[in-house]
């Protein structure tokens, strides 16, 4: 579906604005208005009727913040279907008595439901821009052309066989020629290698010059446990971020995942590659992984954004949890409550998560960026009386308390109403199919 066409002023909020470059402080304006004209933009700043065109839909924004959708940096979305399935479980027990198998039983069908139903959370959540690594992405593009999310999409391809080399190629391939630039620039496909433990170095340094040769974007999952360094440094000699730089990944743009276990040498690969790092803190807290130095990450100018990962090991699709999981997590690892402030929270949940992806226009509230915005209400008793907004947004804040969802121009979600998808028909659809995945 193209951007609406029907200009819309986000009339009243208060409207957050921040840096487009880098986590900082951000600015609160209250009383400002937000003209959305042909999917972007127009103006930000306060009401003036002059500027309200003719036939213009008026959202009154009173009593919220106007604010950059979340930006899910990291996640495969069709992994909604396992959510809950092997719980408290070792990574290795996981994968390989539940999450494979039932991969496995998996149809193009079953991805694509799973996807509809992760787009449906996403949007009550506010979620507006998703990074989707999986296979059969081509239903997860349907998912985000549908619903109208913004999306990135990368068919993770497997490179330790000849026959998974040829296949991976070919889906990859498939994928960008059907999909690139679709749904109106909606959709951009990467390059997603799956891991080092998964792409011997020859394979990441095909992808790396097929990146260059396309101008697509690298996503990869890096450094993710202690096992993943220790092996790559016994077969190769070198830390998962070396073998990912030296085959040439960040040439055009390196999205990397996780990076939990990483040296100082690793971030000095990071910022000297200007490759940027995706933090997963509730997955990778869930499994055990350990907690990415992400505070050092930053103060030595990496971009990192934030990600929920796949419901399997990351629960749900909640950028507030993220927020705060991962803010909680920081403050704990290094002993520092001033680490993370909550304006860098914000700024990773949407900017920092557009940036990782290459998405320049995408992740910001100013005039000429794309119009993905959402408006969270403060009345809520757990919001009140919300001394620092900042703060509450990423401490208190939940999904229900996102009262409109715009992308593009359009409108995804206004009050509790999803109007891109029949919600009830995804739940029906993906509880039929959870009961053949996953038999009880
Ligand atoms: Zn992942």
């Amino acid at each position: 579906m193209p951007a609406d066409s029907t200009p819309i002023l986000i009339h009243g909020g208060t409207v957050l604005v921040q840096s487009q470059s880098s986590p900082g402080p951000c600015e609160l304006h209250a009383g400002w208005d937000v003209l959305v004209t042909g999917g972007r933009s127009a103006y930000v700043g306060p009401r003036d009727t002059s500027r309200i065109p003719e036939g213009c839909e008026i959202v009154d924004a009173s009593e919220t913040i106007v604010m950059p959708g979340f930006v899910n940096a990291h996640t495969h979305v069709a992994m909604s279907l396992f959510r809950g399935y092997g719980q408290d479980l070792r990574l290795r027990e996981w994968l390989e008595t539940r999450i494979w198998p039932a991969e496995a039983r998996m149809t193009r069908e079953d991805v694509y439901w799973g996807a509809m139903l992760a787009c449906a959370e996403m949007i009550r959540a506010g979620v507006t821009t998703f990074c989707d690594m999986y296979f059969f992405m081509d239903a997860v593009a349907e998912a985000a052309s549908e619903t109208g999310l913004r999306a990135a999409l990368s068919q993770g391809m497997m490179g330790m066989t000849a026959e998974d080399r040829r296949r991976t190629w070919r889906a990859s391939t498939d994928l960008f020629d059907a999909w690139h630039g679709a749904a109106d620039g909606r959709i951009r496909v990467m390059l997603g290698p799956h891991a080092p433990y998964t792409c011997p170095p020859a394979f990441l340094e095909e992808v790396g010059r097929e990146s260059a040769r396309i101008g697509a974007p690298v996503h990869i999952h890096l450094a993710e446990t202690r096992k993943e360094v220790e092996d790559c440094l016994g077969m190769y000699g070198k830390s998962p971020v070396q073998i990912a730089v030296d085959s040439g990944l960040a040439g055009v743009r390196l999205l990397a995942v996780h990076c939990v276990h990483v040296t100082e040498d690793d971030i000095t690969l990071l910022t000297s590659s200007r490759a940027a790092v995706v933090h997963c803190p509730a997955s990778n807290m869930n499994l055990a992984c350990g907690i990415a130095p992400v505070s050092r990450m930053v103060s030595r100018g990496v971009t990192v954004g934030l990600g929920t990962d796949g419901a399997a090991s990351g629960s749900t699709h909640d950028m507030f949890a993220s927020m705060r999981i991962g803010t909680l997590a920081q403050k704990h690892r290094e002993m520092d409550p001033t680490v993370v402030p909550a304006d860098n929270a914000l700024w990773m949940a949407t900017r920092g998560g557009a940036l990782s992806m290459g998405l320049e226009d995408v992740g910001t509230i100013a005039v000429g960026m794309r119009a993905d915005l959402i408006c969270v209400d403060t009345l809520g008793s757990h919001f009140q009386p919300a001394h620092d907004i900042p703060a509450c947004l990423v401490h208190c804040a939940a999904p229900g308390d996102v009262k409109m969802v715009i992308v593009d121009g359009r409108i995804l979600k206004r009050g509790d109403e999803l109007l891109s998808l029949d919600e009830e028909d995804v739940l029906r659809k993906t509880r039929q199919i959870a009961a053949h995945l996953i038999p009880r």
